[in-house]
């Protein structure tokens, strides 16, 4: 018996089905032969394998679409993590990389890139003073014109704050000062912020690396030039020098001293009277802080107290100048002739506003001591008053909330209107130094203070004036109608037993 010969689409059917399980989607098998279960199977499979390749096809689309879209968040990431947000700048990640490139290719011959660094001279002020949406406008103009002033191979970075970097590759030190000197000029160009008119110069420390340098210590170094240059305390470039570590190291050595000078007592407070302009009578003192260093003998607050500001060490010595001004004060007020009202005045800087511990210590030294807290009056100068932070308004609304008397110190060296002073807790305005200085021969000068005045009084403060010098100055603020005042004609800062002579003195 003969078996039935075999369909031979049979044998087409498997191979197809074969080759499709194989991963072969575009396999299709003939569809021969009469139109019979065989044929209707392989148009069947046909059909699968149709449905296979266009779901397959898909499946393909969408990974290619995925990975492309993986690789730009990849790319947009890597640039995020090379670019400062607020600028689009280089940060200083990918200046690192950009002075590790300059570095070998110095190695192999080519010349050496010039580092420069810099930093605005009056951008803490102008954030306290006019706010942070400010502070970052002048940074993206600053930036603007960085770039505006220097080639576009060269490498502008912000490496944080209002600190900036230029990196000028293959350069010298004449052509690296020359680009110093651009940008000089280019941030001492005034800002518009909405109707005021700033100008924030700018610190720069220059930095040729030479063989051998590694990236860190050539930031260092140009760092340390930057450093040099800002204490000249205006807009300069100071080209990096090895004394300039040894100054730096000084400084170093200088914060540990300070803080070890706060806990031997090698403060001391110096104190100066207000007196009543009308009487001549000594009303209150100012505390000054003097540092009688070992070696360096009498320091005056201008050469430590940026140091403690910068490095938070302002907190303990604020507490300490506060118990000792508030003991001296405790001494004094007992003394016979010092008037009932007898005040104190403090000076306390940003920092301390800002630490949240400074109403507790006026509070404790308060407490431990007896004193009336309207007999401390606390002196904050103009731009801290005026950060408008809510740490500071809350600062203050404690202090007064305890009878603290507020004074602003140095007014109007800042920007602030009396308007604006009016809506913050404060009694007293200081009239600074500088709007005194003419008074008794200048006109125009005489004029304006009398309409600062006015203005004082009819906002409800009092007003004091500074730095009074000549017996015109005191003749004249009194005609005007100011009733405190305080000067070198009255008495120069002198140490505790000094004043307590003219305490008894009157
Ligand atoms: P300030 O609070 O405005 O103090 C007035 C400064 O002007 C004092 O300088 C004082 O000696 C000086 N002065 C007073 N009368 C006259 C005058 O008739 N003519 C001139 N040309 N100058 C006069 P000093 O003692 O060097 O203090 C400088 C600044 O240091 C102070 O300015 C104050 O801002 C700060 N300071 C002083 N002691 C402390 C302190 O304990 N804590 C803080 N945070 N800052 C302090
Ligand atoms: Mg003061
Ligand atoms: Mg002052």
């Amino acid at each position: 018996m003969n078996p039935e010969p075999q369909d031979p689409r049979l044998l087409a059917l498997v191979e197809g089905v074969v080759r499709i399980a194989d991963g072969d989607l575009s396999t299709r098998i003939p569809v021969t032969g009469p139109r019979d279960e065989v044929a209707a199977v392989i148009t069947g499979i046909n059909l699968m394998a149709d449905d296979l390749q266009a779901i397959y096809q898909e499946l393909e689309e969408r990974v290619e679409s995925r990975t492309a879209m993986l690789r730009q968040a990849q790319i947009e990431l890597e640039r995020m993590a090379l670019t400062d947000p607020l600028t689009q700048l280089a940060n200083r990640t990918a200046l690192n990389r950009a002075l590790d490139h300059e570095l070998a290719e110095a190695e192999r011959g080519e010349l050496p890139p010039a580092l420069l660094v810099m930093d605005l001279n009056s951008f803490k002020g102008i954030n306290d003073t006019l706010g942070h949406g400010a502070g970052d406008t002048v940074l993206q103009v600053t930036a603007r014109r960085l770039v505006e002033t220097v080639r576009d191979g060269d490498t502008v970075a912000r490496l944080g704050g209002d600190e900036f970097a230029v990196m000028l590759p293959k350069s010298n030190a004449a052509h690296a000062r020359g680009v110093a000197k651009r940008i000089l000029r280019a941030l001492g160009e005034s800002i518009d912020i909405g109707d005021v008119r700033i100008v924030c110069g700018t610190s720069i420390g220059l930095r040729v690396a030479e063989p051998g340098h590694t990236v860190d210590e050539l930031v260092m170094e140009a760092d340390t030039a930057m450093y040099a240059a800002k204490a000249e305390q205006r807009s300069t470039v100071r080209v990096f020098e090895p004394a300039l570590l040894y100054a730096r190291r000084l400084q170093g050595l200088m914060i540990t001293e300070l803080r070890e000078a706060i806990r031997t007592n090698q403060l001391v407070l110096y104190f100066q009277p207000v007196v009543e302009l009308q009487s001549g009578r000594i009303e209150g003192a100012e505390a000054l802080v003097r540092w009688n260093h070992p070696e360096r003998g009498l320091l005056m607050p201008d050469q430590f107290i940026p140091l403690a500001e910068d490095t938070g060490i302002i907190i303990d010595l604020g507490y300490w100048v506060l118990k000792e001004a508030m003991r001296q004060l405790r001494e004094w007020e007992d003394l016979p002739g010092v008037c009932e009202d007898f005040s104190m005045r403090v000076n306390i800087s940003t920092t301390e506003l800002q630490s949240l511990e400074l109403i507790e210590h006026v509070r404790e030294v308060l407490a431990e001591t007896g004193i009336a807290a309207s007999k401390l009056i606390i002196e904050l100068t103009e731009s801290m008053a005026l950060s408008g932070s809510d740490v500071d308004k809350y600062s203050l609304t404690g202090l007064r909330r305890l009878g603290v008397r507020l004074e602003i110190d140095d007014f109007g060296t800042g920007y602030s209107s009396i308007s604006y002073l009016r809506s913050l807790p404060v009694n007293v305005v200081k009239i600074d130094r500088s709007l005194i200085e003419g008074l008794g021969s200048d006109e125009g000068e005489r004029v304006f203070v009398a309409a600062v005045l006015q203005l004082i009084h009819a906002c409800g403060m009092e007003a004091v004036a500074e730095g009074i010098e000549t017996a015109e100055q005191a003749a004249e603020l009194t005609r005007l109608g100011c009733t405190s005042g305080q000067g070198y004609y009255f008495g120069r800062p002198v140490p505790p037993e000094e004043f307590a002579q003219l305490l008894r003195r009157g």
